[in-house]
């Protein structure tokens, strides 16, 4: 069985060091559903406290990491920093890299095995647009967003990591995918896995949902068989997160 797996996606929020430390005291202080694996991350520049205050099992990830360890990168932060740091995840690939700052599936794919060679564990976003998914090509951009990934990993590799599905159309929006489209996208995205990696890692590998997961929403969208948790943005950021961690009880 697939430990269920609850992310905390704050992006670029909050703007104080002291909301920062409001949300980590408060998942300090909930009722959490041990059993599933939780995972916040914070701004770049909140890592380190955050690492140090949270409890309850909660642990911290980067939103994103460069390829080089180091050297004339302004701006970057890399992946020996992040593991020196004790950071042990990072989210890479999400839709606002690839979109905003134009990251491509290649360099996502080299980003994950520099981060797997230093210890980290990731968290690979992939997803269509709306405009792909009308054109019914979601299992096709889910599987050329894989590829560059599949051709760099070793089949231990992937123990470490973690497939966040977000279709763009869903985040941010309060449009979320049907437990039915989570579900379809989900089970293709596995059978690709068993198809170019292994079974094995098909039936182990984490599969999560993100866009617009509510409390509302979470309940019924894990008892779908291939969603395997969720990474989540806004309601990350709102005492409803504790709900959605607590979804699959
Ligand atoms: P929302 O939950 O705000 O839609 O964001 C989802 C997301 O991008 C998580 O990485």
């Amino acid at each position: 069985a697939r430990q269920f797996f609850v992310g905390g996606n704050f992006k670029l929020n909050p703007v104080s060091r002291a909301a920062k430390t409001s949300l980590v005291n408060g998942l300090n202080q909930a009722s959490l559903d041990p059993n599933v694996e939780v995972v916040i991350a914070p701004p770049t520049i909140y890592l380190i406290p955050t690492a140090e205050t949270v409890s309850n099992g909660v642990k911290v990830a980067a939103q994103n990491c460069y390829v080089k360890p180091s050297g004339a990168f302004t701006g970057e932060i890399s992946a020996v920093q992040l593991a020196d740091a004790g950071i042990p995840y990072v989210i890479l690939g999400h839709s606002e890299r690839r979109t905003i700052f134009h990251e491509s599936s290649e360099l996502i794919a080299e980003k994950t095995r520099v981060a797997l060679d230093n210890g980290l564990s990731v968290i690979f976003c992939i997803g269509e647009t709306l405009s792909e998914r009308e054109a019914n090509k979601t299992a096709e951009v889910c599987q050329a967003q894989l590829t560059p990934v599949i051709k760099l990993l070793k089949e231990e590799d992937w123990k470490k990591v973690v497939i966040a599905y977000e279709p763009v159309w869903a985040i941010g929006t309060g449009k979320v995918a049907t437990s039915a489209q989570a579900q379809e996208a989900h089970a293709d995205i596995r059978a690709f896995l068993g198809k170019e990696v292994s079974a094995a890692v098909a039936d182990t590998t984490r599969i999560i949902y993100g866009g617009s997961v509510t409390a509302a929403n979470s309940k019924e969208l894990s008892t779908q068989p291939d969603v395997d948790g969720f990474l989540v943005g806004g309601a990350s950021l709102k005492p409803e997160f504790v709900d959605i961690i607590n979804a699959n009880k």
